[in-house]
């Protein structure tokens, strides 16, 4: 589960073609980044993904079947924001359970969900707190918990560590990975930071002015990039 394939997806705002026709093939359990200069369209990829946008043309599946036009809490995935808009007054056992409520999941499932999520994101000694007695850091925690107990086929971050000092990215970057390890579903992340992308993709895609300039792994990027605009976007000796 979690295996994402875009067929010649195309998206115009009026008429402006911001994603050229592209094709584009994520795999089950893997780490994708998309990553490029601000502007070139990672954000409304991800967003035709999930279904936040319309495609103008093409086809998306998932898991085999067709997406293109299955509205976006009917598709499996979870979308991670940079802003992790928690609800104040209520305890991060409660921001964790919210959407499970919502989705009327049994009252024994749900602490089951929340126990196995408060795990993977060591939060297990904070659930009673309130977010404002939280780091940055555990805030997002509680953000990517609330996505995790829906059980998605696959998570979806947008830029999720942009709003976060220096030294905390380092310490989330890690986290991400290790959650990744331990849930092994498939991860699309968007960044503009090539050491973000470097440090924790199985497939990095880079994107410029919508198109896809190569797709490849940390290593094949660095030792071949196929332009000058990959090497110099990874970092790559010329
Ligand atoms: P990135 O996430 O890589 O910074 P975006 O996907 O947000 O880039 O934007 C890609 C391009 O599409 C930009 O030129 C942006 O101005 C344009 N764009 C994004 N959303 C809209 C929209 N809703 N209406 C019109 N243009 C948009
Ligand atoms: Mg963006």
């Amino acid at each position: 589960m979690g295996r994402i394939v875009l067929e010649k997806v195309q998206k115009k705002f009026g008429d402006v073609e911001v994603i050229p026709p592209l094709d584009l093939t994520i795999e089950d359990g893997e780490f994708t980044v998309f990553v490029g200069p601000s502007g070139c369209g990672k954000s409304t990829l991800l967003r035709l993904i999930a279904g936040l946008e319309d495609t103008t043309d093409g086809i998306i599946k998932i898991d085999d079947a067709d997406a293109t036009h299955v509205p976006p809490a009917k598709r499996g995935l979870a979308m991670v924001f940079q802003s992790y808009a928690l609800y104040p007054h209520m305890s991060v056992r409660k921001n964790i359970a919210f959407p499970m409520k919502m989705a009327k999941v049994p009252e024994d499932e749900q602490v089951r969900r929340i126990d196995a999520a408060a795990a993977a994101l060591n939060l297990t000694d904070y659930l009673d707190r309130k977010p404002g007695q939280l780091s940055g850091g555990q805030r997002q925690r509680v953000a990517i918990g609330r996505s995790i107990v829906r059980e998605p086929s696959a998570f979806l971050f947008d830029e999720p560590l942009s709003n976060l000092d220096a030294a905390l990215r380092v310490g989330m970057r890690l986290e991400i990975s290790e959650l990744h390890e331990r849930l092994k579903t498939t991860m699309v992340y968007v960044t503009h930071d090539q050491v973000e992308a470097m440090t924790m993709a199985d497939k990095i895609v880079v994107l410029r002015a919508g198109f896809i300039e190569q797709v490849g792994s940390p290593l094949e990027l660095y030792h071949k990039p196929r332009n000058e605009f990959v090497a110099g976007f990874i970092g790559s000796p010329k």
